[in-house]
């Protein structure tokens, strides 16, 4: 029996991709037909162009073409997750519809995959017509998440990538809405490899990320990797603490008191933010650990 794959590919207003995509993606599929059954997950994020319409129109030509229509618009984070939620082949890959990420890659991604690795993932290279901005933000949010975070995270990285049955299964046990696919990826564990791949311009249309919703993601990804911001307060309590006491050592009372107190403040903001950050933890349930395989059992 051949093995199982299906790609996932979030789709918002992407009405002038989709077909390029959609040949992109049956290239592939009859290119990779002997060794693996190849699927398509459509997630429609509740786009308001023609996506919707062309998409249903592929689904009913091609049964292999699976698609899932949100009622409304969710995010990318949770298109990604609905995707994988209905998954229940042996691979899945994670694509963007604006060909920004090359479908062909998947077979170089697979490649690694039969070579035992659990996560094959995109790395960028090039990033083409882009803006300097974008590239920018980019560069300094990975490296930032680095060294916020104890994990290492793979930086010039985003969705794409190939994943085992395992892996997929161990990132949707996550069910925290704030969602972060990449540091979640990361937090699974599992061995991974970085594939390079030259990253295109967008085949048609504009980014959907404006600097909102960038701040909105590179929060979440701060905020679901690490404590470093309640551990930051943390810091700058001890260190107004330290230098209100040289102050009032050397006797200037006044303002050696005032940073005293405020000294204590922010202590005592940091303190309830450690016990904040425990129950952030706690009500997010994940799991305390991932198995990856048991013998003998
Ligand atoms: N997308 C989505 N829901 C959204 C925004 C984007 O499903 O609310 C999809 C979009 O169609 C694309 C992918 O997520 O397939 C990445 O979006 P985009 O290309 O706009 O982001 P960028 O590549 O500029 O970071
Ligand atoms: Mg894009």
């Amino acid at each position: 029996m051949r093995k199982t794959l299906d790609i996932v590919i979030p789709v918002y207003n992407e009405a002038d991709c989709i077909d390029e995509l959609f040949k992109r993606l049956l290239m592939l599929r009859t290119k990779m037909q002997n060794e693996l059954e190849v699927k398509f997950i459509f997630v429609n994020d509740g786009s308001s162009d023609k996506s919707e319409n062309m998409l249903e129109e592929y689904s009913n030509k091609y049964p292999f073409a699976r698609l899932i229509n949100f009622s409304r618009n969710f995010g990318h984070e949770i298109a990604v997750i609905a995707g994988l939620d209905n998954s229940n082949a042996d691979y899945t890959a994670i694509i963007d519809a604006d060909l920004q990420d090359p479908p062909e890659v998947i077979e170089e991604m697979y490649k690694k995959i039969k070579e035992g690795w659990q996560i094959a993932y995109g790395k960028r290279t090039k990033r083409k017509a882009e803006s300097f901005f974008k590239k920018f933000t980019a560069f300094a949010f990975y490296r930032l998440l680095n060294s916020l975070c104890s994990a290492e995270f793979p930086t010039d990285t985003g969705n794409f990538r190939l994943i085992t049955a395992d892996v997929r299964n161990a990132i949707t046990s996550l069910r925290e809405h704030k969602r972060f696919f990449r540091g979640m990826s990361v937090w699974v564990g599992f061995k991974s490899v970085p594939v390079y791949y030259d990253r295109e311009g967008r085949f048609a249309g504009q980014t959907h990320y404006t600097l909102k919703s960038m701040i909105k993601l590179a929060l979440n990804g701060i905020y679901e990797m690490s404590t470093a911001p309640i551990t930051l307060i943390n810091l700058l309590g001890t260190i107004l603490f330290l230098a209100s006491l040289v102050l009032l050592i050397t006797k200037n009372y006044i303002i050696g008191s005032i940073g005293f107190v405020g000294s204590l403040q922010i202590f005592a903001i940091g303190v309830i933010g450690s016990y904040i950050t425990r129950i952030y933890e706690e009500s997010r349930n994940r799991p305390l650990y991932i198995i990856d395989k048991k013998f003998n059992f």
